[in-house]
């Protein structure tokens, strides 16, 4: 097999996309997974700056081979695009090091990029210290985005849980259609241990406050998965969401009873009017540890992104919406990706085929929904 991975690496040199690798090294990890090592291997040495092929390789990678993933890529990470994520899994005492490297670098970038790594440990002390550093770097954009970022309102509160379980579709539910190489053989797409079966889609008994329509059922969380251990219904309009207003909050007095928090006198006519999607059941399975941090941009279409609970893979910034009614930050619940299909048999995209993000406050019982894409 490394002798197809260096086979595939060499015609991808001479001939680009159209010596087909993805095609050629998804069929070879098909049949032997280890073949993900070999290619991240040969992506080193080539790819120093990194790439989409590298990345493939990254993405299938499992943990047992990091330490030697780490220690052959020490210096060429340290000036790749991907640095900042192995701050993650530092140890604690690298913390200082980041400290002393904002104070002493001698320009804006190092230090900004120190900074970025010490949010990036999602450590309590960690965060506050890059929180009373933020001034000596003066970077771009404002302390409280930074934190969002790595999910945090303040060093000792969490926006996200680590509880996380990816949504398992049925056979056939997804369409198949589509690139070779965007086939779902990522171990994200595998069950491995099932916690709860959730029915999906369809339509929801509550009406919109906008546009006076049926509420489309997202995912109805049994109460083993549901906030505060209680059965609950995410429900949205998915003619207005993100057309006619954003985010959109809705209140759940009960397990089916989905109340939205924002009205009309006049009922407005949606622009782009979208039919629930498709009913299925699927089974929420606990996500291994090395599948647990994902990236949209990494995943490329590859990787199972409906994910319940974790952190949030988003696709512009962070944002974090604050409740309605109590104006507390919302934590993240779950997150959907698009290309799921519809009652009306199309495919469905949030926006431009982004992902949907679905927030909740414990205090109010309220959820808030909205959808990012490029
Ligand atoms: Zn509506
Ligand atoms: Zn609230």
């Amino acid at each position: 097999m490394t002798v197809e991975v260096d086979r595939i690496a060499a015609d991808f040199a001479a001939k680009n996309w159209s010596s087909d690798p993805f095609g050629r090294f998804l069929a070879a990890y098909e049949s032997d997974v280890t073949v993900a090592w070999h290619l991240v291997s040969v992506g080193l040495e080539r790819y120093t700056e990194g790439g989409t092929l590298f990345d493939l390789g990254l993405g299938l990678l499992p943990f047992v081979e990091f330490e030697e993933t780490v220690s052959v890529a020490l210096e060429t990470l340290t000036t790749g695009k991907h640095h900042n994520f192995a701050e993650r899994r530092g140890a604690p005492d690298k913390e200082t090091d980041w400290l002393n490297a904002i104070i002493s670098m001698s320009t804006t970038s190092q230090s900004l990029k120190a900074l970025l790594c010490l949010f990036e440990t999602r450590r309590p002390r960690a965060l506050e210290t890059a929180v009373s550093r933020v001034q000596h770097v003066v970077p771009p954009h404002p302390t409280l985005s930074y934190l969002h970022q790595v999910g945090f309102s303040n060093p000792n509160e969490q926006l996200y849980s680590e509880d996380i379980m990816h949504c398992i579709f049925p056979a056939g539910y997804l369409s198949e259609d589509g690139p070779v190489w965007v086939r779902r053989v990522h171990p994200s797409w595998t069950t491995f241990s099932t916690v709860a079966v959730a029915p999906f889609g369809g339509e929801a008994s509550g009406t919109c406050g906008l546009c006076r329509g049926a509420l489309a059922r997202l995912l109805r969380l049994p109460p083993v998965v549901g906030p505060e251990g209680v059965e609950t219904t995410i429900a949205v309009c998915m003619s207005c969401l993100g057309w006619e207003l954003s985010p959109l909050f809705y209140h759940h007095e009960t397990a089916d009873d989905v109340t939205p928090l924002h009205s009309r006198s006049e009922p407005i006519t949606p622009k782009f009017p979208g039919a629930p999607l498709a009913e299925c059941v699927v089974q929420l399975s606990v996500t291994p540890s090395r599948w647990a941090w994902q990236d949209w941009a990494l995943s490329n279409s590859r990787e199972n992104l409906h994910r319940v609970r974790g952190h949030p893979t988003w696709i512009q910034s962070a944002e974090y919406p604050s409740c309605p009614i109590c104006k507390a930050t919302m934590k993240f619940l779950l997150q959907l990706d698009s290309e799921l299909p519809q009652t009306d048999g199309e495919d469905w995209l949030w926006g431009s085929g982004g992902i949907l993000y679905v927030f909740w406050c414990s205090r109010c019982r309220v959820s808030g929904i909205f959808w990012q894409c490029t």
